[in-house]
């Protein structure tokens, strides 16, 4: 049994650390919003008054966070490291910048403690099922003690490299998501603007060298995959706007590495365009309808 902190009790974060306490685990969480407190601690989390309380006592502290910026705020200054017994494990499950990751690892270490960064995917379903893929950064050692906890919340856990690592394969990944979605979904409407059937496009499509993820098993279109959010008029799933988000982090890290990403870039915007246009909280896959749209289709 480890005694863990959890910190961020979200869509994502609730149901990782209740995972956790099936596993046997001691969970002592906190989370801002009393709701969402109140949800874990009906799942076996023991609630604590503030984050650093929970930290107090903790050998692991996992933390599930909306950006990069509550990340380091609750570190640096609201006083988690400070807080947490010389040489806890910090690790950081949110999905943030890999710059802001560096900083946290820094922070950490700086104060004594030790760090891994690793982002999760597979969603909310994921993370109530425990079969989240985990990307870790960070030291061997790090790992090795985190990787059963990891494994208790997901069914994969990668160890890719050193401080950020994790993270820059999180974003790499959606990049190639992000993008491929909206490259089914301008097949599908010029597809259409030909005549072409959905489901002759898809069955040509899934058996030749067009076929990826975001056809056979996110596909855009309702009917050839029936499990596909598009059959459910387009109910996340992942929504829209966590996709921009991490194709906003990618762009990020390509304009600061000078990389020539340009459909990575085109992507983040078109992402972002539709969500503040009435796609908030719709699966990112509704893009084809903005495709369609603007297709005068
Ligand atoms: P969420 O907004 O549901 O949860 C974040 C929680 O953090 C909120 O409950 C908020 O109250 C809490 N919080 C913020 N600042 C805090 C602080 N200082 N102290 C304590 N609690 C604080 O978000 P989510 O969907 O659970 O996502 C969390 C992270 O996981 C994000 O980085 C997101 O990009 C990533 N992610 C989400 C999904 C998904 O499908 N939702 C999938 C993969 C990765």
């Amino acid at each position: 049994m480890v005694n863990i902190a959890f910190i961020g009790l979200g869509h994502m974060g609730g149901p990782m650390a209740a995972n956790l306490v099936r596993a046997g685990h001691q969970v002592l969480g906190y989370d801002l919003d009393a709701a969402s407190l109140a949800e874990a601690a009906a799942a076996g989390v023991t609630p604590a008054a503030s984050a650093p309380q929970a930290a107090a006592g903790a050998d692991v502290v996992v933390t599930m966070l909306p950006m990069g910026r509550h990340v380091l705020a609750l570190y640096r200054d609201e006083g988690l490291l400070a807080a947490a017994a010389p040489g806890t494990l910090f690790v950081d499950c949110s999905t943030i910048d890999v710059a802001d990751a560096r900083l946290a690892h820094r922070a950490a270490t700086d104060a004594g403690h030790r760090a891994l960064d690793a982002p999760v995917s597979g969603g909310v379903v994921g993370a109530e099922a425990a079969t989240l893929t985990f990307m870790a950064g960070g030291g061997a050692a790090e790992f090795a003690e985190a990787e059963p906890l990891l494994a208790a919340m997901g069914k994969k856990v990668v160890h890719c490299g050193d401080a950020g690592a994790g993270q820059a394969a999180k974003i790499c990944n959606n990049m190639i998501l992000g993008i491929s979605m909206i490259a089914v979904s301008e097949a599908f409407v010029l597809g259409e603007s030909l005549g072409l059937s959905h489901q002759a496009l898809y069955d040509v499509a899934a058996a030749a060298s067009g076929q990826c993820w975001a056809l056979t098993t996110n596909c855009p279109v309702p009917g050839p995959v029936p499990t596909s959010p598009a059959n459910r008029d387009y109910r996340p799933g992942f929504a829209a706007p966590l996709m921009a988000k991490d194709l906003g982090l990618a762009a990020n890290a390509a304009r600061a590495g000078g990389v020539d990403a340009r459909l990575g870039l085109q992507a983040a915007r078109l992402y972002e365009e539709f969500g503040a246009a009435g796609g908030a909280d719709r699966d990112f896959s509704a893009i084809v309808a903005a495709i369609r749209e603007r297709s005068g289709a």
